[in-house]
């Protein structure tokens, strides 16, 4: 696949203010630069491996498979890389590239957070200045993350405007950037927003395909028939799928938010008919827009998926038909998460769990001989307020309390 695309279809692009152009161009060709240079190449690899943990494993998952008696699950645990989720990839190799254009400051947005944990773990490993933009409702939701962010030395900035979550720190970290490019990157922290953040955010997720691809190839399985993953943004999905996109097959299959089930608010599913072409935030596709172009709110469970628009890669793949697109509902991962976790001895994260949950049908679907490797895109210890608070209610209640009642 190309490195570079710009517009994936009608899609993707670079629709921003006059003044935000010069910065974006000035990262696009330091990035195909570096993509073609063996010496970041190597550093990257390195860092990779040092700092990340890579490669993450790709477990068989033996027992889940025999117990549903369909086809066989694999597993790709990305929630062994450090920080505990794919988005380090993203975060570490924006930084390394900031690091070359001789960028001092790093800024980033963040929703649940996730995200800001990464960019805050990387700037501290090498040694940049590191500024968070959050809405203050995110900050009064997600006080563990940003307890992470300003351990790893970063400045959590609260957003006061609009719906005070991510939306508006994105609009805040642009804003900023307007100003500062000269010494600053903004390290987006998805495959999506203008030109070349959606090319560059597939490249630096790419780690996990090719990682995929050779660890498939050493199994004893013969090939893949399926691949699932979670999508909000969609950097783990495209990182995931980016070897497999070009080949007609395997079948490529992403997941998104069913929340509470069907009905405006109630999810974050943009890939079935209510999504609706659009501009926002400096880049074209498909988004959940109400009947004035505005964007709407979403419900999920998880916070990584809970996003009004999707990357512009994964719209048009989903338009050619090359991406399936289905959908789990909040219920429906809480069920793969136990199930994952009694026969296999893992924790997805509720992201990654709405992929886990699609495997679970699609193995009864494909049935015995045939492979689905799913992408454990994190692990899921960061969301044991939700589902301690889901699964095991009362007992956690007490124990919060008796938390709380410690703290002097
Ligand atoms: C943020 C997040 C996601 C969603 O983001 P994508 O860009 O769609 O990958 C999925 N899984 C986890 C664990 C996350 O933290």
């Amino acid at each position: 696949m190309d490195k570079y695309n710009n517009f994936f279809g009608d899609f993707g692009g670079r629709y921003v203010p006059e003044v935000l152009r010069a910065p974006l161009i000035e990262l696009e060709n330091a990035y195909k630069d570096a993509v073609e240079d063996p010496d970041f190449l190597a550093e990257l690899a390195e860092f990779q491996h040092t700092f990340i943990g890579r490669p993450t494993p790709l477990l068989h998952a033996v027992n889940a498979s025999t117990e549903l008696g369909g086809a066989d699950i694999y597993i790709k645990l990305e929630g062994l890389a450090n920080t505990g989720a794919h988005k380090i990839n993203n975060a570490a190799g924006q930084a390394l590239l900031a690091k070359r254009m001789g960028k001092k400051r790093i800024i980033a947005e963040t929703g649940a957070g996730q995200h800001g944990v990464a960019t805050a773990s990387a700037c501290a490993k090498l040694g940049l200045e590191c500024v968070i933009y959050m809405g203050t409702e995110d900050i009064r939701r997600q006080r563990p993350n940003v307890y992470w962010m300003e351990l790893f030395g970063a400045e959590v900035r609260g957003v006061e405007s609009g719906s005070r979550t991510l939306k508006d720190a994105v609009n805040e970290a642009f804003r900023d950037w307007t100003a500062s490019y000269r010494d600053t990157h903004y390290l987006l922290g998805s495959a999506l927003g203008p030109s070349p953040f959606p090319d560059m955010v597939r490249e630096f997720q790419s780690v996990i395909g090719n990682e995929v691809s050779e660890q498939f190839a050493a199994s004893e399985a013969e090939q893949i028939d399926a691949m699932v993953a979670c999508v909000g943004g969609g950097s783990n999905a495209i990182g995931f799928f980016s070897p497999y996109i070009e080949a007609g097959a395997p079948r490529l299959i992403g997941v998104e938010a069913g929340g509470r089930g069907e009905g405006r608010g109630n999810n974050a599913v943009r890939m079935d008919d209510t999504g609706r072409p659009g501009i926002v935030q400096g880049y074209k596709s498909c988004f959940l827009l109400d009947e004035d172009g505005q964007v709407l709110p979403t419900h999920s469970i998880s916070a990584g998926l809970d996003y009004p628009g999707i990357g512009p890669q994964l719209a048009e793949l989903g338009r050619s038909g090359r991406l399936e697109f289905q959908s789990a509902t909040d219920d429906e991962a809480l069920e793969a998460l136990k199930f994952f976790a009694r026969t296999e001895g893992i924790i997805f994260a509720m992201e990654s769990a709405h992929a886990g949950a699609a495997a679970i049908g699609l193995a009864k679907e494909l049935g015995k001989g045939r492979n689905i490797v799913v992408n454990m895109s994190g692990r899921g210890d960061k969301d044991i307020f939700i589902s301690a608070a889901a699964l095991d209610g009362a007992n956690w209640k007490d124990f919060l309390q008796e938390e709380a009642g410690r703290i002097r």
